[in-house]
């Protein structure tokens, strides 16, 4: 698709790709990486089969996830440059609803697009974007996605990482963080390590989770709600895999 191209709205796959649009133009920009586009190509395949919707598991782990966050000493809501194209109004939203940093942590990494996304995020009125720092980093995990920032998740108690890596997912829980991801894929191991996983495409899922979180924080909840102690994030996402199955 070239830059020029207008997607008229009527078209039958407007949203998808208007989608792809934003994460080509994030790869001429700089922000995104081509893998991202690898990365975003099997969630769509997943989305195809889920028929493009929020399922009412994926409510009920936005609930729970909405619960963790609004509940968090801590919350860090870590940024990939899939996620900084896809819903940077609302990766700034939660971030001031929150109180919570934005921290730039990327899998093909170098200093130029960390930089790059940082100041992206404050073009959409970011005001407290972290990037990782080569003096710290968490156990557990051998990629340069090791380093973090000390301010950041160094100190956070709860995690969002929408669109997250296993490998990396698996060494925040390990260093005692609570982990909120959204990824479509149920099976993935991102999937299967997190806290809480929101199995729905990121572009449907913020807007619910912000609206969730302005929700709980009118009702000012507190420890006692069971929203997160009775979730069961294995039990979940086996409802999600049953779906695409078709079991
Ligand atoms: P893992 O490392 O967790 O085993 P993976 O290696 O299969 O997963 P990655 O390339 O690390 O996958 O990460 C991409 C993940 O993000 C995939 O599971 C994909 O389904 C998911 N994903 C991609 N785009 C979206 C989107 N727009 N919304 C939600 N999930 C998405
Ligand atoms: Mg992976």
């Amino acid at each position: 698709m070239t830059k020029d191209m207008k997607i008229p709205k009527s078209h039958p796959r407007y949203t998808s790709l208007k989608t792809r649009q934003l994460l080509e133009k994030g790869v001429r920009d700089g922000i995104t990486s081509l893998n991202g586009l690898i990365a975003h190509g099997r969630g769509e395949a997943f989305d195809y089969l889920l028929g493009e919707k929020t399922h009412k598991f994926a409510r009920e782990a936005i609930d729970a996830g909405a619960a963790l966050l609004v509940l968090a000493k801590r919350p860090v809501i870590s940024v990939n440059g899939n996620t900084a194209v896809l819903v940077p109004h609302e990766l700034v939203h939660l971030s001031k609803l929150l109180n919570a940093p934005l921290e730039v942590n990327l899998f093909h990494t170098s200093e130029e697009r960390l930089r790059m996304i940082k100041s992206y995020l404050e073009k959409f009125g970011a005001m407290n974007a972290l990037l990782p720092s080569k003096k710290c980093k968490i156990a557990h995990l051998n990629s340069p996605r090791k380093y973090i920032n000390p301010e950041g998740i160094y100190k956070a108690d709860v995690v969002f990482v929408p669109l997250e890596d296993g490998d990396r997912t698996e060494a925040l829980v390990k260093n005692g963080k609570k982990v909120i991801t959204v990824d479509l894929n149920p099976l993935s191991r991102t999937a299967q390590r997190a806290t809480v996983t929101i199995v729905d495409n990121v572009v449907r899922a913020m807007p619910l989770l912000i609206e969730e979180i302005k929700k709980q924080k009118r009702r000012k909840i507190n420890d006692n709600d069971n929203a997160t102690s009775e979730f069961k994030n294995f039990e979940y996402l086996k409802r999600a895999e049953k779906i695409l199955r078709k079991l």
